[in-house]
């Protein structure tokens, strides 16, 4: 492929502070660029997929989003036949998971809505292979390098102080990308350049994870994936049992409100039977550990506003959780990184087409402010759930989150009777469709009919397929 070089120089180089999904994905569009990228993390990286310091939440299910997959396959062609070969299982989601929503077990039937679900580590290491071989010769990751600053002047980003091996040294870049995630020191750097305080945006529900993988029992249930919610008003707590490679299932329990789930085995088991369906229980009771119980607490909605400060430094972007960080149990942050990265690329493109010569002013500005907009959606759906919760922390919700919450609420009411929503819905959450979808006439209406009830217990089973249901009740009336 020929590659055009942005900066006018022979050695142009970009620099990607953080080697997880967010800084893996830039690094693989900046290739196309810039003559050289550098990727840096603090942590040595592993070369199998394995757990490592940088990244506590690998221990916790991944959903990786269809919109994300398709981004990834995009990106990487190719990539979904070789999670597939890694042992990556196939779900079709709206066949093959039963989500328990507040008002009922979701509807089962065939919509071809389907991804590769793994590990973690897995996703993250088969990206990392991809996008090194996608750069071979031109980029490099230089592993247990602490970023620790900013190197420029109030207008110009031109590199970064790292520490290696406690010696500290400068790299210097025609464009620093910050993807070192949700503990990012940006704000605190921009601020040591002389920038203003960065202003934040927090919506906290409390919710805390615990998780352990299982090997598969033989006896498996009809299902892959198993989703039992939360419930406001009735039950904090909630559950997922996500089918990885290898035969095993991560096992995720939820706790909001501080009801947070234990690392005892014990009670880790009391926890999962007291979600709203026994189901959940009864599938993991028997089955075989691989691992100790780990937690994970640092779950608040955190949005940071780069985009409104009134003066943004040449050379530098930050994107991934370092902007915009979710609360993870609705599964955002992968995906959101994707189409990070996708506005990345439309953004170095205009940049060709508005300086031919590879001049890089005014790009990383309005990086930052199409990365907001892009991050707006995801940010609406999250935060408007987590304001049902009573004792949630941030600034009172706006007549948007409002109404995003209420009629969220409905169509998830509808949706448990009607296959159609379901799809609508998911196809919506998976960032796959906009949101508009929801509004369109044969959805409105129906969830406008429908009382939002929410059901205290779900004992029974989830269901059928939808088309044996059918059958069957057809069966009953004759
Ligand atoms: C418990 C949990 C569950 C989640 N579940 C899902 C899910 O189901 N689906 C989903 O899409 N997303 C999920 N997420 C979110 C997802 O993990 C992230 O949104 C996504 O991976 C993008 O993160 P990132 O690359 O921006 O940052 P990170 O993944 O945090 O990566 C940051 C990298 O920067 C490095 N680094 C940090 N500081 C420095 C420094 N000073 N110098 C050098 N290197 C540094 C770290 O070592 C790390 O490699 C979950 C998150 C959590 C916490």
């Amino acid at each position: 492929m020929v590659k055009y070089h942005l900066v006018a120089n022979d050695d142009s180089h970009a620099l990607v502070l953080g080697a997880g999904i967010a800084g893996l994905l830039a690094a693989r569009v900046l290739v196309d660029h810039f003559s050289r990228v550098t990727i840096i993390d603090r942590d040595d990286l592993p070369e199998k997929p394995e757990n490592r310091n940088g990244i506590p939440q690998a221990h916790h299910a991944h959903i990786l989003f269809v919109r994300g997959q398709r981004i990834l396959e995009n990106l990487f062609p190719g990539m979904i036949a070789e999670l597939t070969s890694a042992g990556a299982p196939t779900v079709e989601w709206t066949a093959d998971c039963p989500i328990l929503f507040q008002s009922g077990w979701t509807p089962r039937f065939h919509s071809k809505l389907v991804t590769r679900t793994c590990s973690r580590q897995l996703l993250e290491w088969q990206i990392r292979q991809r996008v090194m071989e996608y750069g071979n010769g031109q980029l490099s990751i230089l592993s247990s390098c602490q970023v620790i600053g900013l190197h420029g002047t109030k207008t110009h980003v031109t590199g970064v102080n790292i520490r290696h091996e406690h010696v500290e040294e400068i790299i210097n870049a025609d464009l620093v990308v910050d993807a070192t995630g949700r503990e990012s020191h940006m704000a605190d750097w921009l601020q040591e350049l002389g920038y203003p305080a960065v202003k934040e945006t927090v919506v906290n529900s409390f919710l805390g994870y615990a998780s352990r993988t299982y090997r598969q029992p033989r006896n498996r249930p009809d299902w892959k994936a198993l989703f039992v919610m939360s419930n406001p008003g009735i039950s904090t707590r909630g559950g997922l049992i996500y089918p990885i490679e290898d035969n095993s299932w991560v096992v995720t329990l939820s706790g909001r409100q501080r009801d947070y789930p234990p690392t005892n085995e014990a009670e880790f088991f009391e926890f999962a039977h007291s979600l709203r369906s026994p189901v959940f229980y009864e599938a993991i009771k028997d089955a075989e550990p691989l691992t100790p119980i780990h937690r994970y607490r640092r779950t608040e909605n955190r949005l940071r506003h780069f985009e409104r400060l009134s003066n943004w430094p040449d050379g530098l972007v930050v994107t991934g959780d370092a902007v915009c960080a979710y609360n993870p149990v609705y599964g955002q942050g992968m995906t959101s990184a994707g189409l990070a990265a996708l506005v990345l690329h439309e953004c170095l493109d205009d940049q060709r087409k508005h300086h031919p010569k590879g001049d890089l002013t005014g790009l990383a500005r309005r990086f930052q402010k199409r990365l907001a907009k892009s991050n707006s959606v995801p940010w609406l759906m999250a935060t408007a759930e987590d304001y049902r919760w009573p004792e949630v922390e941030g600034a009172p919700p706006n007549h948007a989150t409002r109404f995003v919450q209420w009629y969220t609420h409905k169509v998830m009411a509808a949706a448990v009777q009607s296959p159609d929503i379901f799809q609508t819905f998911f196809e919506v959450t998976n960032l796959v469709k906009s949101p508009l979808n929801l509004f369109k006439p044969h959805i409105l209406v129906r969830a406008l009919m429908k009382h939002s009830e929410s059901r205290s217990a779900e004992i029974s089973a989830p269901p059928l397929f939808w088309h044996k249901r059918e059958t069957l009740e057809i069966a009953q009336i004759k």
